[in-house]
Order: C-alpha cells, then sequence, then structure tokens
C-alpha cells in the first residue's frame, strides 16, 4: 500500500511517521510519502492532508494542480484525511476568513468549516476525545477549526465542548485536531478504509 502525505507546507513528517507506526500495528506492508509534486498522489492508496496554514496549503495544491489529483483520487473511492488546515481545505464551505482571503477549497467534504474557532485563550490544548469507531484518544488542537454545519451523508464522530470535530463522509475523514501528535489509532482507522 502506498499512503502519500501532502508534504507542501505544515506538520508533514509527523503524520508519515504516524502512518508508518500505524502500518506497522496492523501489519501492513507499505510506504508512506511526503509529496509536493504532480504525479504521486495519483499512484497512491490513501492521501493525507497535513495542518499548517490552510490558505498556504490550499495556494501551494491548487498552483501545482494536486488538487486535482486528490479529487480524482476520492471519485475513484480512495481515502482521504484532512486534519486541522487539511480539513479546512478538504471542505465545501468556509467562514468569513475562508472568503476575505480567498482561499479556495477542494470542496469534497460536505461541511461548513470556523477557521481558529477556539479564539486567542484556547489557541492551543490537549484533551481527550471519545471518538466514534476509534474509541477513547487524546487529542491536540492547535489554532483548530471547528465544522459549524454537515451535509446529510455527514456522520459526526466526535464533538468537543458540543462543537463537532471530527466527521467522515464515505471514505472521507476531517479532524479539527492532530491525531498525528498523540496517537496512531486514528492512522489505523484511516489505512482501514484503504484496500491494499
Ligand atoms: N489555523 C490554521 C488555519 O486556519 C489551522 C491550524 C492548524 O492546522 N494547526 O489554517
Amino acid at each position: 500500500m502506498r499512503v502519500a502525505v501532502v508534504g507542501v507546507q505544515g506538520d508533514v513528517e509527523e503524520h508519515v511517521l504516524a502512518t508508518k507506526k500505524a502500518m506497522r500495528n496492523l501489519g501492513i506492508e507499505g510506504e508512506v510519502v511526503a509529496t509536493r509534486r504532480k504525479g504521486v498522489v495519483s499512484k497512491s492508496d490513501a492521501v493525507i492532508i497535513p495542518g499548517g496554514e490552510s490558505t498556504t496549503i490550499s495556494k501551494l495544491i491548487f498552483a501545482d494542480s494536486i488538487s486535482n489529483e486528490i479529487v480524482e483520487l476520492v471519485e475513484s473511492g480512495k481515502p482521504v484525511m484532512g486534519t486541522c488546515a487539511g480539513l479546512i481545505v478538504l471542505s465545501k464551505f468556509g467562514d468569513e476568513q475562508v472568503e476575505k482571503t480567498k482561499t479556495k477549497l477542494l470542496g469534497l467534504l460536505d461541511v461548513k468549516v470556523k477557521r481558529n474557532a477556539f479564539g486567542r485563550q484556547r489557541e492551543s490544548f490537549q484533551t481527550t476525545l471519545e471518538m466514534k469507531k476509534v474509541g477513547k484518544i487524546d487529542a491536540v488542537f492547535i489554532r483548530a477549526p471547528i465544522v459549524e454545519e454537515v451535509g446529510k451523508e455527514v456522520e459526526i464522530l466526535a464533538e468537543f465542548e458540543g462543537r463537532i470535530v471530527a466527521v467522515q463522509q464515505g471514505k472521507i475523514l476531517g479532524l479539527a485536531f492532530h491525531p498525528e501528535l498523540s496517537t496512531t489509532k486514528v492512522h489505523e482507522f484511516f489505512l482501514n478504509l484503504a484496500e491494499p
């Protein structure tokens, strides 16, 4: 199995390591490649869009048309996971910050997101979350977004203080936090969505 981590900006290496560990735990043979070039995502079985700055990640993936490769991969039935900024980029609708910055979104996940939703007081924090299908995990939030509205195909997997922080739509996973920093359970769940 080959998993691509979109490596244009953000916490790319942490996702590579968490994915490798998850593969080992599941006994899956394969490779994990961080990429900022065309032609890698399209030859992968799954793709991860990390956290970072959604404005920057968006600009770079659209400029290089990695965006088209991600859309095509998902349309061919392969899984994609977006965490934090990656969740924002995957979404269909953004908030006024997304509009103001003219950030292009992939529009694959039928949700509306709000950037930096926890405000300045709680820019980053760690908490325990109960995530459906995954179980209890530690979750690290860093200037995290939230999901404000979900379409009818979207299943809510986790909430924190009444706010939606993890969703699934078929093989599309969107998380407001950073699982790669604290657990491999989410990556294991994600890999199980991919066919070898
Ligand atoms: N605040 C960032 C954004 O809106 C996301 C932060 C993150 O990915 N850790 O793009």
